[in-house]
């Protein structure tokens, strides 16, 4: 069990359990369909790209193994209804304040690896580049997340008016 899922404390002491952390899913999952999600890891194992887990609450994509490319194989060979048109991630990337360059290093690695150009360097006088993610054009591929050497890019709730 990763720190993020366990109940804190405080949460503990006052009795109120917080909201389950939110979780970023393979391409056309979304909290409706996953209901459906027998864990069987079927989708796990056909995924060329290793980064699918099966989570206690179902299949789950893990933003810091890899990207994403949309190949289809994990809806391909599910028996359930848990893959729905259309294939889409229900996130998006944001980037925290563990960016490096809030350390003052310069760092660029998000900005080059992102495959939709969504991600650009904003000059600054007397500091590095600020990377600025534009959650428009961001597909959810987890290329920037998984390849960022600060672990500072994660996965968040895709505002469903767009879905
Ligand atoms: S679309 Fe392809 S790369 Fe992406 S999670 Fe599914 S099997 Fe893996
Ligand atoms: S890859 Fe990570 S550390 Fe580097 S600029 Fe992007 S968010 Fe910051
Ligand atoms: S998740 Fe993919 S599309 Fe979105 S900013 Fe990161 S690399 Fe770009």
């Amino acid at each position: 069990m990763s720190a993020r899922d366990r109940i804190s404390r405080r949460d503990l002491l006052k009795g109120t359990p917080s909201a389950a952390p939110f979780r970023a899913r393979p391409p056309g999952v979304s909290r409706h369909t996953l209901a459906a999600c027998t864990g069987c890891g079927i989708c796990v194992e056909a995924c060329p790209e290793t980064v699918l887990l099966v989570a206690p609450d179902g299949v789950a994509l893990d933003p810091d193994a890899g990207e994403c490319n949309f190949c289809g194989k994990c809806a391909e060979v599910c028996p359930e209804e848990v893959f729905t048109p259309p294939f889409r991630m229900a996130h998006v990337m944001e980037i925290t304040g563990d960016c490096f360059v809030h350390a003052g290093i310069t760092c660029m690695t998000c900005r080059d690896v992102c495959p939709e150009e969504a991600i650009s360097m904003q000059p600054r006088i007397g500091a590095p580049f600020l990377p600025i993610l534009d959650a428009a054009a961001c597909t959810g591929c987890a290329a920037c997340s998984s390849a960022c050497p600060a672990k500072a890019i994660r996965a968040i709730e895709k505002e469903t008016r767009n879905d």
